[in-house]
């Protein structure tokens, strides 16, 4: 068991990712927090982490609120005391083109991404230097890295991945690890309305990726373990990319132009 005696918050931990992670994070014997804006969805992955012979709560949060994020983490400290391990992990994604977004598209993202892993890393890195250190892990995205769409999503992923970079640089020297996990396509509800759409979206993505699959949210919950705990002692800074190989590059173009053939 690698997280025995760690308490983990996790944000937006009441599905898809958050809820993988979470149930990762328990079932390797840490007391795990699930924090969502929907307090039903939390208290869904708390039952499910009981369920499995766990230790976990859920609470409603709201991580892009100063005052739902300052309530939770009294309420989790009083608990639990110091927090060890915080996954900042909460998000959604509104609007592209920026012609057509409008200010408040642009606002949400960057008020649940990186307003709310600002919010929630000052709300812990205070009491994980006190007992000489902790680990925060932000699930960032590819679309952070380079220019795939969803602009507004995409630079408040960029954004985090640099917070990430500062926090593990300022507070290295503290005991605090900071680093950033980059998912690529993950089958979770955040896709629903596009599902419903476009019902074939995975099987078309599928074919982008060098592993010619998309992922699933035990993918990213595998990465985030292995970031959170002592396995990876000496690493920090980080963005690994959880994507099929994505960030590598894609076939796609060699495959549809024919360029093998011509050569
Ligand atoms: P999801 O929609 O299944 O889960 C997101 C959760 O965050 C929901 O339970 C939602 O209620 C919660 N949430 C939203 N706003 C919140 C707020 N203000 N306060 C607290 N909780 C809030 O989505 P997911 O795919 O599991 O996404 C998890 C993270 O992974 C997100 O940051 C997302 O951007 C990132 N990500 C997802 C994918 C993907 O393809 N699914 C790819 C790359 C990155």
């Amino acid at each position: 068991m690698k997280l025995v005696n760690r308490v983990a918050v996790v944000t937006g931990g009441g599905s898809g990712i958050g809820r993988a992670i979470s149930l990762a994070f328990a079932a390797e014997g840490a007391t795990v927090v699930a924090a969502d804006l929907v307090e039903e969805r939390a208290l869904e992955t708390a039952d499910l982490i009981e369920r499995a012979g766990g230790k976990g709560i859920g609470v409603q949060a709201d991580v892009s609120n100063a005052a739902s994020v300052a309530e939770m983490a009294t309420g989790v400290t009083n608990a639990y005391g110091a927090v060890d391990i915080l996954v900042n992990n909460a998000g959604l994604s509104r609007g592209g083109d920026i012609r057509t977004i409008e200010e408040a598209d642009w606002d949400i993202n960057f008020d649940v991404i990186m307003k709310g892993a600002f919010l929630c890393s000052k709300a812990f890195i205070g009491g994980m230097i006190e007992r000489g250190g902790g680990v925060l892990l932000h699930i960032a995205s590819v679309n952070g890295m380079y220019g795939i769409g969803e602009e507004p999503y995409s630079a408040a992923k960029a954004g985090l991945i640099n917070f990430s970079q500062n926090l593990a640089v300022r507070h290295g020297a503290e005991g605090i690890r900071s680093n950033v996990i980059a998912p690529g396509s993950i089958v979770t509800p955040i896709w629903n309305h596009t599902v419903h759409r476009d019902p074939e979206v995975f099987n078309r993505l599928a074919k982008i990726y060098p592993l010619r699959r998309v992922g699933q949210p035990e993918d990213v919950a595998k990465a985030a373990l292995f970031l959170a705990s002592d396995d990876a002692s000496w690493i920090s800074g980080v963005t690994l990319p959880v994507d099929g190989g994505l960030t590598a590059g894609t076939d796609i173009f060699r495959t549809t132009s024919g360029a093998d053939e011509r050569a």
